[in-house]
């Protein structure tokens, strides 16, 4: 079975589009560069400028919690 527990990390105040997050991974865009981040993130939106916090937890990390 594919996993697909994606997630997408929208600004809280507008819904701009900030990442997706995929298998405890968070991944973002910007124009031709790409990251794949973990841990507590902190987003600008780019749109409105509001301040948006995740914090993105690893898949082997999260193993203590129900699935
Ligand atoms: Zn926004």
């Amino acid at each position: 079975m594919i996993d697909r527990s994606e997630h997408e990390w929208r600004c809280r105040s507008c819904g701009t589009l900030l990442g997706v997050e995929r298998q405890g991974k968070l991944h973002l865009k910007y124009k031709t560069a790409q990251y794949v981040v973990t841990g507590p993130v902190t987003a600008i939106c780019r749109r409105c400028s509001e301040l948006n916090e995740i914090t993105c937890a690893p898949a082997d990390a999260a193993s203590g919690r129900a699935a």
